[in-house]
């Protein structure tokens, strides 16, 4: 149940953010992907996602994880599946790798 309440102001942090900020980052949050994430997160115990989903929800994922957000508990089922499958970890590697060098202000 308190998963769906972070969810929710989640998803709130997000469409403000999109509202005022006029940085080019994130442009891939569609409302039915919205959808799919709180239908996906209503039942994170017991429901696993696929390559597919993961595959998704990865650019996402990483961009959280630079912005300092808590995605183990915003997106569990991605850590959760990052953790079992190799060929994903490899995928978010690369991705966070692509991400960090294409930050404004890498350190
Ligand atoms: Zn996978």
């Amino acid at each position: 149940m308190s998963t769906n309440n972070v969810f929710k102001k989640f998803i709130q942090r997000m469409k403000a953010g999109r509202k005022s900020s006029s940085e080019k980052t994130v442009s891939s949050n569609s409302p039915e992907m919205m959808g799919e994430l709180l239908h996906m997160v209503k039942n994170t115990d017991d429901v696993e996602i696929g390559c597919d989903e993961v595959f998704e929800l990865l650019d996402q994922y990483v961009e959280m994880e630079q912005r300092g957000e808590d995605v183990t508990r915003l997106l569990p089922l991605v850590e959760r599946h990052l953790e079992k499958c190799r060929d994903c970890r490899e995928e978010y590697e690369a991705l966070k790798q692509v991400i960090e060098a294409a930050a404004p202000d890498n350190a």
